[in-house]
């Protein structure tokens, strides 16, 4: 009689923050069950995984060597490092993982603790090739919207609709997707814009992304009452078989263990936000990847002193501010520059607005914190989650969109004057209704909590006898 193990599940982080921070947050979750688990990083991410290792002692680690690429700087394992020009080269450079897995998980064949299945990033879609030929099933991991995961497998697969598109506000309809909506050519993510038909590095990048097709399923940091609409659209449409709207995942420990460096301290920011009102101070914060150009950050400086509010401004460190603002602005406004505890200073009474680019992990924080968005999307997912937010949730206010375009700042600051003080209680409510939800959905019993419980189930079947 062979002895029964539990199911070992080998996961596969993408190495950008804001794909690693949700996925340990499942994986901590997934160490709660009777599951055998083993997290694959290279060495320069390993200390991003401390917050999870911490938790949940039981996972192990397998590390592998970035593979390099002559189109890549030497030493770059994280996609923070890059600009978004080269987001298509770092991920079919991470492609060549697939030999040392392939030989690691034959290697596993033998023993008392075989892999069972791989979850992996849906930016990873490599690792379904690699799953079929080792016979066995692979679960992807969304990091987007659903809505936003099904816009850029909707482009890839289509292609070529618009490739060459000289005109920006060349409209893309997306006739699959509930609301039938439409994008203009800037709004969508790089990755497709920079397709070249023939291209080696497109075409991979683009089978990357349609090997997700063929996975048994999504599990997506999102929840029902939020995306309800695209969940409950039949799936086939969207191409993939099944969803698991597990979200939100949060950054584990809030956030503030990542090991990033800090200008201020989180005791600092709290004890600073103490002394406003409820529900009036700005937080701002473009995510870990976008650097605001030095022109677009001196027209919010300057819209931010003429508006009279109060904010807290978390910075990339090479963000380049006015002369003398800091100063200026200290009785009023924070700033600060490396890594803000952004999961706290969002959650802390006096912060009510959160000017966001809208990346997926700041827009559910905002979320679970019950916060109104101004949106300012810069790139990749950010211009469809933001026009969701505005136009079907109604749980935002558009401030600004991209990278290039220069506000004026009194057009800026009287945008953001406006939303503050006069529109926002309508809006301030729905948010407010949204953060009790999410409570709700990840509490026992919730929507999200029996989804991630299905999920469970589905790694549970794949016990095994050795
Ligand atoms: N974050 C943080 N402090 C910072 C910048 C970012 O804690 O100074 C966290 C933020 O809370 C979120 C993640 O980093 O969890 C950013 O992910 P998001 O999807 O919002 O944007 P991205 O960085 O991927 O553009």
């Amino acid at each position: 009689m062979g002895k029964r193990q539990p199911p070992h599940i080998l996961l596969i982080p993408f190495p950008a923050q804001g794909h690693i921070i949700p996925f340990l947050d499942l994986s901590r979750h997934l160490a709660l069950q009777n599951l055998s688990l083993t997290i694959v990083v290279t060495p320069s991410n390993l200390p991003l995984l401390s917050p999870l290792l911490s938790k949940s002692p039981s996972i192990q680690t397998l590390s592998l060597p970035f593979p390099s690429s002559p189109h890549l700087p030497p030493g770059v394992e994280n996609s923070k490092d890059l600009p978004p020009s080269s987001f298509g080269l770092f991920i079919h450079a991470l492609s060549s993982l697939h030999s040392p897995l392939l030989s690691w998980i034959t290697s596993q064949t033998q023993t008392q603790n075989p892999v069972s299945a791989i979850v992996s990033d849906f930016f990873l879609g490599w690792t379904q090739p690699l799953a079929e030929e080792v016979g066995i099933p692979r679960f992807a991991f969304s990091s987007s919207a659903v809505l936003g995961t099904a816009v850029l497998h909707s482009l890839l697969h289509r292609l070529p609709q618009r490739l060459d598109a000289t005109d920006d506000s060349y409209p893309i309809s997306f006739p699959g997707i509930p609301g039938s909506p439409i994008y203009l050519w800037r709004q969508l993510t790089f990755l497709y814009r920079s397709y070249r038909e023939g291209d080696p590095v497109s075409e991979a990048v683009r089978q990357n992304f349609l090997w997700n097709f063929e996975s048994l399923g999504f599990v997506s940091n999102t929840f029902k009452a939020l995306e309800g609409i695209y969940l409950e659209h039949p799936l086939e449409d969207l191409g993939f078989r099944k969803i698991w709207a597990v979200g939100p995942l949060t950054p584990i420990n809030g956030g503030t263990s990542r090991g990033g460096v800090m200008s201020v301290s989180a005791s600092q920011v709290m004890t600073w936000l103490d002394r406003f009102d409820e529900g009036s101070v700005v937080y701002i914060s473009f995510g870990s990847q976008a650097v605001l150009p030095s022109v677009q950050a001196t027209v919010l400086a300057t819209a931010l002193e003429k508006s009279g509010l109060h904010f807290v401004w978390a910075m990339r460190d090479s963000t380049t501010l006015p002369e003398g603002f800091e100063e200026r602005i200290a009785k009023r406004g924070m700033i600060i520059k490396g890594w803000a505890p952004q999961v706290a200073i969002l959650s802390h009474h006096s912060v009510g607005w959160f000017l966001t680019h809208c990346g997926w992990n700041s827009v559910l924080e905002a979320l679970t914190a019950g916060i109104v968005m101004l949106t300012w999307p810069m790139a990749s997912d950010q211009f469809v989650n933001a026009r969701f937010l505005v136009e079907v949730a109604g749980l935002a206010f558009p401030l600004w969109e991209g990278s290039s375009e220069v506000p004026h700042e009194d057009e800026l600051a009287n945008i953001l004057k406006e939303a503050v003080t006069l529109k926002g209680t309508e809006v301030r409510s729905r948010a407010k209704e949204m953060g009790r939800k999410v409570a709700e959905g990840v509490s026992e019993g919730g929507s999200s909590y029996q989804e991630l419980e299905g999920f469970v189930q589905e790694l549970l079947k794949l016990e095994v006898n050795v």
